[in-house]
């Protein structure tokens, strides 16, 4: 049986990264006061890949631990880390109370080679989450990434869900998806995990678009993602510097998208914040609620 222990169905949960600047942090904290009144069931916290933001991840998964009702869930990338560095991870957010986490690869440089005792697939990672998790008693719900409109490394689609396939028979209970923008996607590639026999929960990846730049930026952060047509033209009628309005689409978008997955029964909505509250909070108001509870009683 999977562990599944959020609020929900649909659950709606926010990612949030963990800041540089004390600018940064002032200005998060700002965004989690207002975002707290939305009820999320979980929020996520990136980790850098090889253990870039390996302090900051943690500092702001304790901060929510102390000063919120938050449940956070840290991701946690296993590139460039040997397992003492993953049990050493693990073992500070076991005694912070953490009970879930996301587990990824991350992207390694292109010259990385796998340190000593190190893990290459995500799926080992998750392997080893489940054994540590064994070891101490402590029943951890692990997430993995899913991917609706492929993962450039691996083009063969049947490879690419016996790969996702594998995380799950590894101990993973649940799946947060890859940002994307055509729904249609997404729904077949849900009904193909299904044919494959993956039946944990899949959370639906958002991330409303705010600026033509910002696009640029997603194509990158989430290589293969597909811009419908549509989408691409509603931009293009926009004048060239008007980003409140290229804005607006992105919500609009978002919240259609939103709207959609619910009719189809999602099992949860996960939000790519940039530390922002606007867009989230905006399409909340945009679905007819102030709250995701009113999202999951529907
Ligand atoms: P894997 O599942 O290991 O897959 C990576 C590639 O290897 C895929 O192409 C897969 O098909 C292939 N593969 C898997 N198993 C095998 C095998 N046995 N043999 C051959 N090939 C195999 N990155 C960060 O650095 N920090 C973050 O906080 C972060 N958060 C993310 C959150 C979400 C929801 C998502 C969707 C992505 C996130 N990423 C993050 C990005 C992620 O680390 C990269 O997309 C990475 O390239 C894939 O990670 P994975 O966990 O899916 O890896």
């Amino acid at each position: 049986m999977h562990n599944f222990p959020f609020a929900g169905p649909p659950s709606v949960s926010f990612e949030f990264f963990p800041p540089k600047t004390p600018k940064g942090w002032s200005l998060l904290d700002q965004r989690i006061d207002e975002l707290v009144t939305l009820d999320p069931s979980f929020v996520s916290v990136t980790y850098g890949a090889n253990g870039t933001t390996q302090k900051r991840t943690h500092e702001l998964v304790e901060r929510l631990v102390r000063e919120t009702p938050l449940q956070p869930v840290p991701h946690l990338t296993c590139v460039g880390h040997s397992e003492v560095d993953i049990d050493r991870i693990l073992e500070g957010y076991a005694d912070s109370g953490v009970r879930s986490i996301l587990a990824l690869r991350g992207d390694p440089p292109l010259d990385a080679t796998v340190p000593e005792g190190g893990f290459t697939h995500a799926a080992d990672l998750v392997r080893h989450i489940r054994r540590f998790s064994d070891r101490h008693g402590l029943d951890i719900s692990i997430g993995v990434a899913g991917f609706p409109e492929g993962h450039p490394e691996t083009p063969d689609t049947l490879i690419a869900m016996d790969h996702l396939a594998a995380k799950v028979d590894a101990g993973a209970d649940w799946i947060c998806t890859q940002l994307f923008f055509d729904n249609h996607a997404f729904h077949d590639w849900r009904d193909r995990c299904g044919i494959s026999g993956i039946r944990v929960p899949i959370i639906a990846g958002i991330m409303p678009i705010a600026s033509r730049s910002g696009i640029r930026r997603m194509a990158k952060l989430a290589a293969g993602a597909v811009f419908p047509a549509s989408l691409l033209r509603a931009i293009s009628r926009a004048e060239e510097n008007d980003d409140e309005a290229v804005a607006q689409i992105g919500m609009h978008w978002a919240t259609e998208q939103c709207r959609d997955l619910l009719d189809h029964a999602v099992d949860g909505l996960h939000f790519y914040t940039l530390n922002k509250s606007d867009a989230t909070l905006q399409i909340h108001r945009a679905l007819g609620v102030h709250s995701s509870r009113r999202l999951r009683s529907v």
